[in-house]
């Protein structure tokens, strides 16, 4: 039996499933493709029996096909992140034990310099190969892959240690993209513009496999740049639109310095989109307020993650609340607990446990950090929430944004949003940093609006008024920017670094 994904894009042949800067491409052209990948891949074997193949491919049809040909031979995927340096990308093959690369040429001279590869190719037989390569004419004949086989290693961006290959089967990525499918009502009428990274969950489930699944179109941007995404809204062809909060926040920079003419052109574009989404990171409740002013969508923020999928969100239809992720997903079970893995009542902070078809199989190679992973078949996911008139707040996560001082739990959330108020500070960052008083101290890292001076006083009078005393961060920071990671999430136990290094 082929790939339900494989089976429903037969039906969508002639529609176009890839559009981008080299071309449009149909579902048949994805399908001829990949199968040819499938076949050069095989190399005269019948199936790839879950080897694992990392593939480096800037965002485009080439990327899309490679993905589909692993699993049409049966290998997992291991998509790389273009923006990686050597040791990222070297971390991550060597950790899943890839035995087949696929590269675009321009990164075949980083690739194939990376120091273990040249022992690897020798030891293990390591294949390299160029997208550049002529593909076979003559298709092979392609393997039956079930469901429950492994599809996909994503490696954690993780708060601690080193990052974790989460493997996903077929029938995982299957959940995750019918849960989404049913809840956003996607149709083979959507056209989704696709700005995210390809090695990430957001982009390639969400965004990617959700509008294949579809039958829709997805029009892929190579890379980010605001003006390029504002030009492709304002042709007024999308139907759907999915970020993460910094990119609404550079295109709400982009609206801004436009002309009065161009804004309106610019705001009317957004009028023709259906649906917007913000995820990944918490969406600050400002940025939400300006999106709307701008484009008149008020934002469904949703919340999730590379083990579980997503999880909660707002509804497509119905009331959205700001600050909120809403309710859990179809097919996803939700549960909020205390430290004992006891339910807690509503209205208390706990934190988030997922059960559901969607959630991941395994840490790969990594049992132990498997099994610490579930509590009784629930996936405890590090996050901490609290359930108000029946919606989800996050709160963050329980590693670096639940603040224990003075024998409080504050949330570095709560204050950012806070502080986010104040008319001098564009951005900020909240950690607690160990201290033998407190606990822990609250910190503040501020990046400042244009070239305004903060007097200190002044600001901690300031918070003082907003913020019991307890929340108010004992040592402030200034600073340029914030360290981020390539999904453009502040990358706080670097800012904990910050304080401590100061
Ligand atoms: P990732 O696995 O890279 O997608 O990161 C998942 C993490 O992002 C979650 O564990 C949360 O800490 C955070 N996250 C995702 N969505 C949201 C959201 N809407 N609000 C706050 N945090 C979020």
């Amino acid at each position: 039996m082929n790939l339900p994904l494989i089976i429903r894009a037969e039906e969508h042949n002639e529609k176009t499933a890839i559009a981008a800067t080299n071309g449009a491409f149909t579902y048949r052209d994805l399908l001829h493709t990949s199968s040819q990948i499938a076949t050069s891949l095989l190399q005269n074997t019948e199936d790839l029996q879950e080897q694992r193949v990392a593939f480096l491919i800037p965002p485009g049809f080439e990327y899309v096909a490679t993905q589909w040909g692993i699993w049409r031979a049966g290998g997992i995927a291991v998509p790389l992140c273009v923006s990686h340096p050597r040791p990222e990308l070297e971390y991550v093959i060597t950790n899943s034990g890839a035995s087949i690369i696929v590269a675009h040429p321009t990164f075949e001279d980083i690739l194939r310099s990376l120091p273990p590869q040249a022992s690897l190719a020798q030891e293990h037989n390591l294949r390299f190969i160029l997208t550049s390569e002529t593909l076979p004419h003559n298709i092979s004949r392609l393997p039956e892959i079930d469901i429950t086989r492994r599809a996909l290693i994503l490696y954690t961006s993780g708060t601690t240690g080193k990052p974790k290959g989460v493997v996903t089967t077929h029938e995982n990525i299957q959940a995750q993209v019918t849960s989404l499918s049913t809840a956003w009502e996607w149709t083979s009428n959507d056209r989704i513009l696709h700005i995210l990274p390809l090695h990430h969950i957001h982009g390639i489930i969400n965004v990617l496999t959700c509008a294949l699944w579809a039958g829709a179109e997805c029009h892929i941007l190579s890379k980010f740049d605001a003006e390029t995404v504002w030009k492709r809204i304002c042709d007024g062809d999308l139907t759907l639109f999915m970020a993460v909060p910094t990119i609404y926040v550079k295109l709400i920079t982009a609206w801004e310095t436009a002309s009065k003419e161009r804004q309106q052109i610019m705001s009317e574009g957004c009028a023709k989109i259906r649906l917007m989404v913000s995820g990944s990171a918490a969406l600050p409740v400002q940025v939400l307020e300006k999106w709307q002013t701008i484009s008149g969508h008020f934002l469904l923020e949703r919340y999730g993650m590379t083990e579980i999928g997503m999880a909660l969100s707002n509804p497509l239809h119905g009331e959205r609340l700001a600050g909120y992720v809403g309710k859990p997903l179809p097919q996803v079970e939700v549960r909020l607990v205390d430290e004992n893995g006891d339910l807690v009542p509503t209205g208390t902070p706990g934190e988030i446990q997922v059960k559901g078809p969607g959630v991941f199989l395994e840490y790969w190679q990594n049992p132990e950090a498997t099994a610490k992973a579930f509590q009784n078949g629930w996936f405890r996911t590090g996050d901490t929430a609290v359930i108000e008139n029946g919606n989800y707040r996050i709160l963050g996560r329980m590693s670096v944004d639940i603040i224990k001082t003075g024998g409080y739990k504050v949330s570095a959330l709560e204050i950012e949003e806070v502080l986010r108020s104040h008319p001098d500070i564009q951005e900020c960052a909240v950690v607690g940093v160990a201290d033998l008083e407190w606990g822990e101290r609250v910190c503040a890292a501020l990046v400042l609006q244009g070239s305004q001076p903060l007097t200190l006083e002044a600001f901690r009078s300031w918070a003082k008024e907003r913020l019991a005393v307890y929340k108010v961060p004992t040592q402030i920071l200034i600073v340029e920017e914030l360290p981020r990671n390539a999904m453009g999430k502040v990358i706080k136990p670097t800012v904990v670094e910050l304080f401590c290094s100061n």
